[in-house]
């Protein structure tokens, strides 16, 4: 065979393969396109899951007459011109392949009117057949695209298309993860001629959730934190769902870079790092997060879909991205509750101390029973006890919670009673919340374990005899590699021979804990840990501690607390980070509000 060159239309049929997978694949080209075109409005028709038709109607600039043609032309664009326009690139499209490739493997029709046009023009074109000439068209201002038959002339493509059903699931997702993307541009969903779900242009924050609602469920924004951080020219907004919001599945997960849809395994990692403590490994975390930052800094041009980036300096956005969130999720719930916490969240170890005046403290209405057996407490309890009663100087006779009294309910309200020694119960502003004791005491050591260790004084305690870990020798070899960060926390260890280590100092908190087997396991957590992982380290301590704190300290259930120690526990836990959960990720405490008992017992308000 001699070589020929391929007909055009051959070349863009096997280029709509790389472009055109599934009718959803059209449906993002068009909603880029629209995007592009600065559009306000944008409804999209799909009939039968967009085997039979995609179309899409836009508001947007519009395209002129003359260059209706051009635009359905291979590597035609308006968006980019010269080779530098590449390196900081605005646009959702740029490659100028979308439009010729649909057009060879479906029927489309374009039609458009651009802004000052006195009426529209339309093309009709069938994949193989020479375009008619363009015809007028009464329109308003934008541009129609509508798209049918998709793969009718290959059926070999065809074949790999699923039901109806699946097929606008795909369409369906795409059509609100690029929504998500655009919230000031109002959208309109509509299947076989029925509106399936329609967003809003967001106004403010309070429309801003009603249309994230409207896209990923009233119950994700019920359960959201917002973010608000910038830092080092990376501006991170958005939502993160509270951890007992979890998911079985990563499905709940969408990130955005400079407007764009980015499922990027740097994102994902350092999200999942940020919820590593409050979220069981076998849960993923939800969310919903914009990152703005230099586009210079940024490759999107890595992959033909352009999900995946290149950042400059990753290292960088990780940290960002995970400290970020961290501080959100561990913000207290005293201000998560109701308001959402903005970025202004105190450094978490400055929440720790009760020092907020709260209301049990000079609440009159609030008052001392008189018989709480001290010596059953355990410290972290008792502390919190004697700091109340050292506080109110005098002790009160009665505990009595009068409601009318009460000016202002804590956040976690007051105890009222507790159940099988297992669960608190208590009153709140809004209904009332169970309170699992064991899982919010957990977290309350935790918490206390961590802000002492790593506060700014580690207080240390040389060890009288060194005591020597026994280890095999590529465990001691890393351990060895990060010795230094382990002084830092106040741990001073000394390779004594191949296999073993000398611990020569501790963190005093830690002095009565089992050494050897504290530091073993922290080397087998600490895992493939570089000498300079600070976060990987950091979470190594945090899990060791997590275990300190589980088995040591914390009130067993079935313990009979009174209403003294039951709202010193509640307020403790108001002011702890992370408080939500205990350190497995279970939740410390659930809400049953008045609405929901309503619901719940049928009854109509
Ligand atoms: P690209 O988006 O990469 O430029 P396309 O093939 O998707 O390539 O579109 C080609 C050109 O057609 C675009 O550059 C734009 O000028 C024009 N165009 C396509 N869709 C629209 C639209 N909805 N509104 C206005 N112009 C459009
Ligand atoms: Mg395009």
């Amino acid at each position: 065979m001699s070589i020929r060159q391929l007909p055009s239309h051959l070349i863009n049929q096997i280029a709509a393969g790389e472009v055109v997978e599934r009718p959803a694949s059209v449906l993002k080209e068009l909603l880029e396109n629209a995007i592009d075109a600065g559009s306000r409005h944008i409804r999209i028709n799909i009939q039968a899951g967009g085997l039979q038709r995609v179309e899409l109607i836009d508001d947007g600039c519009g395209i002129a007459q003359h260059e209706l043609v051009l635009a359905l032309t291979r590597h035609a664009t308006s968006k980019i011109q010269v080779a530098e326009d590449l390196e900081a690139i605005s646009s959702l499209g740029f490659r100028g392949e979308a439009l010729p490739s649909i057009a060879a493997v479906a029927d489309m029709q374009l039609a458009s009117r651009e802004a000052g046009a006195e009426h529209g023009w339309r093309l009709d074109m069938c994949p193989g057949e020479t375009p008619e000439a363009a015809r007028p068209e009464a329109m308003p201002q934008g541009t129609r695209v509508t798209v049918d038959n998709l793969f009718h002339q290959v059926p070999a493509r065809r074949r790999f298309l699923r039901t109806e059903r699946t097929e606008l699931g795909h369409l369906e997702t795409l059509a609100r993860r690029l929504a998500l993307s655009v919230p000031h541009i109002d959208i309109r969903f509509s299947h076989n001629g029925r509106e399936l779900w329609h967003a809003p242009a967001a106004q403010d924050e309070a429309t801003e959730e009603s249309r994230i609602a409207a896209l990923l469920g009233d119950d994700f924004i019920a359960n959201a934190i917002r973010l608000d951080y910038e830092a080092q020219g990376l501006v991170l907004r958005g939502y993160l769902a509270r951890p007992a919001f979890s998911r079985a599945q990563g499905d709940l997960q969408h990130s955005y870079i400079n407007g764009r849809y980015i499922r990027d395994r740097l994102i994902i990692s350092a999200m999942k790092a940020a919820y590593a403590e409050v979220l069981h490994y076998s849960r993923h975390p939800a969310y919903l997060i914009y990152l703005e930052m230099n586009p210079r800094q940024l490759d999107v041009n890595v992959h033909p879909t352009k999900q995946e980036v290149r950042f400059q300096d990753g290292r960088q956005v990780f940290d960002f991205l995970r400290r970020s969130a961290q501080q959100a999720i561990a913000a207290p719930v005293t201000s998560t509750l109701g308001q959402p916490a903005d970025g202004e969240v105190a450094d978490e170890h400055q929440a720790l101390p009760v020092a907020a005046a709260p209301a049990y403290r000079t609440n009159p209405a609030f008052q001392y029973q008189g018989s709480a057996n001290r010596s059953n407490l355990t410290p972290e309890l008792g502390q919190a006890l004697y700091g109340v009663a050292e506080a109110n100087n005098a002790v009160p006779e009665q505990l009595n919670i009068d409601q009318q009294a009460v000016a202002e309910t804590p956040p976690l309200g007051f105890a009222l009673a507790q159940i099988h020694g297992v669960y608190i119960l208590s009153q709140t502003e809004n209904g009332a919340i169970l309170v699992d004791m064991h899982a919010a005491h957990e977290r309350i050591v935790l918490e206390e374990l961590k802000a002492r260790l790593h506060g700014a004084r580690v207080q240390c305690q040389p060890l009288l005899v060194p005591q020597t870990v026994k280890l095999d020798r590529v465990s001691a070899d890393r351990a060895e590699a990060v010795l230094p960060l382990l002084e830092n926390l106040g741990l001073e260890l000394r390779r004594a021979s191949e296999t073993e280590l000398d611990i020569r100092a501790v963190p005093t908190l830690l002095v009565d804990y089992d050494l050897p087997t504290l530091v073993s396991d922290l080397v087998a957590d600490l895992g493939e840990a570089e000498a300079d992982d600070l976060h990987r380290l950091e979470a190594a301590i945090d899990r060791v501690l997590g275990n300190m704190a589980c088995k040591s300290g914390s009130v067993k259930a079935g313990r009979k607390l009174d209403k003294l120690e039951m709202n010193a526990l509640l307020r403790k836990l108001e002011t702890t980070p992370r408080s939500g959960q205990c350190n497995h990720g279970r939740p410390t405490w659930i809400e049953l509000s008045m609405e929901a008992l309503d619901r719940l017992f049928l009854r109509g308000r």
